[in-house]
């Protein structure tokens, strides 16, 4: 079959499947309540998105200069680091750091997904958890992410209570959600401590200081990147901005924006774990990972950052307001999209994923309707982006 008739059965069944309609009317219920109540509690927000919008623009355009930048202050706090050009670039530099048969603990990240970061892994040899409790959840059912920052969203806590039955041997009932979650946090505990690398991606990251930003509520990721030797971070060239104060209003933009009103933890990350504490000789590998590898890569980046229209898919935060304001998305989750979803979704899979088969059919079910416009922070024009890419797509750019 071909990936038009594959994609066509997947997301008319995602259509008729009411499990996922249910997952995401709560969800989309409560993230819209929430995020509206803290855009009144924090007003200045929309202020400050609009200040984001024109550091992403600029950074954009200078992604290369950025990126040479924030590896010399990471190499000066005694991390190391590397620029990918390709996707497989970025799997075998990783590949080589990591080698085979360790124990890695994950934290999500949508540039480990653009590359099948973990699959890759597994491949060579290793044992990999998710410990996003959702990521946890898709890699248990053999499933995949279905929506950037939520990705287990289209999984009913039915599914999670008997999926978590069948791991544990127990009878877990669905309505006791904190039993579920205490349940992963049992499964997951001593892996962060047992772990020889732990992974992480970055929300947004600093050249001017080396600072990668790591914003979260679970705990996952401070444990991931704290309690293992080795931290090695993918960043996609896109997140870096100039300065550490440019990165902080990043930051704040996008996790009220993901529905966080403030998150239980921001982590900053420049560099290995060290201290000076006796007699003022600095060792390196004190409570933190002794190593600390940062991989920033470009993959398409910089050549989508030329086009005057789609160029706008790299401002994207992630924070995924745009997809539960998505009518399609509403009712068939990730099955509207490839890596990344939605409308922007279809600019990634042309321009980042070169899968241009999947770009035509996503590009093809969005409705241009613009809800995703007016939630967005920074006011990506996706239905202008989509017209531009059906356009490149017929002519056969
Ligand atoms: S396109 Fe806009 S709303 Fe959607 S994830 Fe990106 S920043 Fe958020």
């Amino acid at each position: 079959m071909s990936i038009f008739t594959d994609y066509k059965k997947e997301i008319m069944d995602a259509a008729h499947n009411d499990r996922i309609r249910i997952a995401l009317s709560r969800a989309i219920t409560s993230y819209r309540a929430n995020t509206n109540d803290a855009l009144k509690k924090f007003p200045h927000t929309i202020k400050m998105a609009e200040e984001v919008k024109e550091i992403k623009e600029k950074a954009i355009g200078k992604m290369e200069e950025l990126a040479q930048q924030a590896g010399e202050a990471i190499e000066s706090n005694k991390g190391k680091t590397y620029l990918a050009k390709t996707a497989n670039e970025a799997l075998n530099i990783i590949g080589n750091l990591v080698g085979k048969d360790k124990l890695i603990v994950k934290g999500k990240s949508m540039t480990g997904e653009e590359i099948e970061l973990r699959e890759h892994l597994e491949e060579l040899g290793n044992e990999v958890y998710e410990t996003d409790l959702g990521e946890f959840i898709i890699q248990k059912l053999h499933s995949r992410p279905m929506h950037i920052l939520s990705p287990a969203i289209h999984i009913p806590r039915e599914d999670v209570a008997q999926l978590f039955s069948r791991i544990t041997g127990e009878k877990l009932p669905p309505d006791n959600i904190p039993r579920l979650v205490a349940t992963a946090r049992k499964l997951l505990r001593e892996k962060y401590f047992q772990a020889d690398i732990g992974m992480s991606g970055a929300n947004v990251v600093a050249a001017d200081t080396g600072t990668l930003f790591l914003i979260e509520n679970e705990g996952n990721i401070r444990l991931a990147t704290g309690a293992p030797p080795v931290h090695i971070a993918l960043v996609g060239m896109e997140k870096l901005v100039p300065t550490f104060g440019d990165a902080c209003k990043v930051a704040e933009v996008t996790w009220r924006y993901a529905n966080y009103t403030v998150p239980s933890y921001v982590s900053l990350v420049s560099g290995p774990s060290k201290t000076g504490d006796i007699e003022k000789v600095t060792t390196y590998g004190a409570h933190g990972p002794k190593e600390f590898h940062v991989i920033f890569m470009d993959a398409g980046r910089t050549e989508l950052a030329k086009h005057p229209i789609l160029c706008q898919a790299l401002y994207c935060l992630r924070c995924g307001g745009c997809l539960y304001e998505c009518p399609v998305f509403a009712v068939t989750a990730g099955h509207f999209g490839d890596k990344y979803f939605a409308g922007i979704g279809a600019v990634w899979a042309a321009m980042i994923s070169q899968n241009v088969e999947k770009a035509a059919s996503v590009a093809y079910t969005c409705l241009t309707c613009g809800r995703c416009k007016i939630r967005c922070p920074m006011k990506i024009d996706t239905p202008e982006m989509i017209v531009e890419l059906r356009k490149l797509i017929v002519e056969g750019a």
